[in-house]
């Protein structure tokens, strides 16, 4: 029998991780790799950080070069074809040598798609002007670096807020740029749920970053044809020297879609769980797909490039006649900006609501990074949602300038391997005081979701404020209560509370509230077994700072009077009165 001959389209993250999973499973199987672009298997991820001059000597960009393909891989990569179109019935594929603009053709036993996604381009007026950059290619960055230096950029708008945009903020702001971010929700970060993101551009505001939420570009107008100014849609004019659109991506599908292979409801090729396309001799990996969701069950695009990876060689396993099967996503990811990280995986709250789900509760949590004793502990914000019925972990946000990957990470394996809170809350992680606590982050939001569903910790959410009519029980120190409270609410410290009782309603709903929703908790598991009906505060005040970054109407004017004596005012105030 002749060696099998495979063709893989697309040599980035995907493609390259096929064909040389394919080589280590057949050694006596043709590879080739058609790229369009002159770089294959370069590292898109870097590309931020090498506009930032973070990352200043390009070749460190280019993982693996053709010729390490075929001296260590035997593979052959073809930089600069571009493969045009796929004839499925004699099983071949026509491609385009970019460099002489010849046309040949290729004959496959299998072929493997990974041609990524392509970046969203507005059409707006003025979108053509120079110094107006997507971000996808080492020439895009370089495009970028060169334009920065060459009409000495001072001002940069984002156009997007999500993690490629934030990515790229942070990088201008490196070279020296004012940067601003133009983002059309009303939040940052889209894929966290928005009092978490609030973390994110509190954050952003503070490191000089202007943020306008909630509103759209019109045009990009220009002098001399290149970019001077973004007019947004609330008739805001920033002044641009540079503009980067990070509006998200969209399948590259074009050959899949000429070729009749399925395309899914959300625009991606449809894979079976082997990668396998609607052709049998077809496989396709990376962005340009749609795949389960690990927590939903229903299709979706997660452009990111550990899927990528692994889903390269999944379908290098089928075709080489393995059993193989791609498990899902969770959208797990992370993003650094400013100092701060902020990570996700699975689902949001906001997602669920979407999807008229209410089987869950949500938790929220301060912890410090590590043993609070041991210098240089920074407290991260951590969300947890599961389901209420069982407790299976479904989703989980955190933001924090220390540790928050490694948690964040952790949950990605629970719910992946369909962990509950339970399992969470006993999970047994390493720990030194330099690295962690006895009861690591995980471990603490495990212990809290666990309480709830145990009936140990009854909660109310900081969303039912405005529509409850509980009695407001205030537990932390009166100097602390004196920096700034709710309206309404009065003050009894954790420490007095048992001498105490008789000045609390047994006829009320009691919702106790301190700095970080602990103390709250020890002051609910004594009111509850002395017969009130208490609940804590999720989060404290610090996830209120979040919920309510401009005060509840009623909390306005305490607030700006704890401002005014020179008290800190409470979190996510601070950049708000900046900005406004
Ligand atoms: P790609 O890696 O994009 O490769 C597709 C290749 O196919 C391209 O080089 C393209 O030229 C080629 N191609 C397309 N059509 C054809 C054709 N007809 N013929 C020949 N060649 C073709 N993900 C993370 O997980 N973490 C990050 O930090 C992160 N940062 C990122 C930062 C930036 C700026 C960008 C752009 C992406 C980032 N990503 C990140 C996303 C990640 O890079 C992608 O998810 C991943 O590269 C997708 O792999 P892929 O093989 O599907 O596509």
């Amino acid at each position: 029998m002749s060696p099998k001959r495979v063709l893989v389209v697309g040599g980035v993250a995907g493609g390259a991780s096929c064909a040389a999973r394919l080589r280590r499973l057949d050694e006596q199987a043709e590879i080739v790799v058609f790229e369009k672009g002159p770089y294959p298997s370069f590292a898109n991820c870097g590309l931020p950080y090498y506009v930032g001059d973070i990352i200043s000597d390009e070749a460190q960009l280019l993982v693996a070069t053709p010729d390490l393909f075929r001296t260590r891989f035997n593979i052959e990569v073809r930089p600069e074809q571009e493969v045009l179109r796929i004839h499925r019935g004699e099983k071949r594929i026509e491609v385009k040598d970019l460099r002489s603009g010849s046309v040949y053709q290729e004959a496959y036993d299998a072929l493997v798609l990974s041609p990524g996604a392509l970046p969203v381009r507005p059409a707006l007026p003025g979108g053509e002007l120079a110094g107006v950059f997507t971000v996808r290619t080492i020439p895009d960055s370089r495009a970028i670096r060169a334009w920065i230096d060459e009409v000495h950029a001072k001002k940069a708008v984002i156009v997007g807020g999500g993690f490629i945009g934030l990515e790229m903020a942070e990088n201008l702001a490196c070279r020296g740029l004012k940067v601003a971010i133009v983002e059309m929700c009303d939040q940052v970060m889209p894929p966290l749920d928005r009092e978490m993101a609030e973390y994110v551009y509190v954050h952003l505001m503070d490191n000089h970053v202007s943020v306008h939420l909630g509103d759209a570009v019109a045009r990009f107008e220009g002098s001399e044809g290149h970019v001077t100014s973004v007019v947004t849609q609330s008739g805001a004019r920033l002044q641009a020297d540079v503009v980067i659109l990070s509006v998200g991506v969209k399948p590259e599908t074009r050959l899949a879609q000429d070729a009749g292979l399925e395309i899914g409801s959300r625009g991606g090729i449809r894979v079976d769980e082997s990668m396998r396309t609607s052709d049998p001799c077809i496989w396709a990996v990376g962005d340009a797909v749609e795949v389960r969701d690990v927590v939903t069950g229903e299709f979706c695009l997660v452009p990111l490039a550990g899927p990528a990876n692994r889903q390269g060689r999944i379908a290098a396993a089928a075709i080489c006649g393995r059993p193989a099967r791609f498990r899902g996503v969770q959208a797990t990811a992370v993003c650094g900006a400013f100092g701060l990280t902020v990570a996700t995986t699975g689902v949001s709250e906001k997602r669920l609501l979407q999807a008229k789900n209410t089987n869950y509760e949500a938790v929220y949590l301060h912890p410090t990074d590590h043993a609070n004793y041991y210098p240089g502990a920074k407290t991260m914000h951590l969300k947890l949602i599961f389901r209420r019925s069982d407790g299976l972990v479904l989703g989980a946000q955190a933001v924090g300038e220390q540790g928050v990957e490694r948690r964040i990470d952790v949950i990605s394996f629970a719910i992946q391997r369909g962990s509950t809170v339970f399992d969470l809350e006993e999970a047994e992680l390493c720990y030194a005081p330099q690295f962690g606590s006895a009861k690591d982050p995980v471990n603490l939001a495990g212990m809290i979701a666990a309480n709830v569903l145990r009936g140990d910790l009854s909660f109310a959410r900081w969303s039912d404020l405005p529509n409850g009519d509980a009695f407001l029980l205030d537990v932390p120190e009166e100097k602390e209560f004196r920096r700034g409270s709710i309206d309404g609410a009065i003050n009894i410290p954790l420490g007095q509370l048992r001498q105490r009782l008789c000045a609390l309603p047994r006829d009320r709903s009691i919702w106790v509230n301190c700095g970080v929703g602990q103390r709250s908790y020890y002051a609910v598991r004594v009111l509850r077994q002395n017969g009130f009906a208490a609940q804590n505060l999720s989060g404290g005040y610090n996830t209120w700072g979040v919920w309510y970054p401009d005060g509840l109407p009623s909390a306005k004017s305490e607030i700006k009077q704890a401002g005014q004596n020179g008290v800190p005012p409470l979190p996510g105030q601070a950049a708000r009165s900046a900005e406004s």
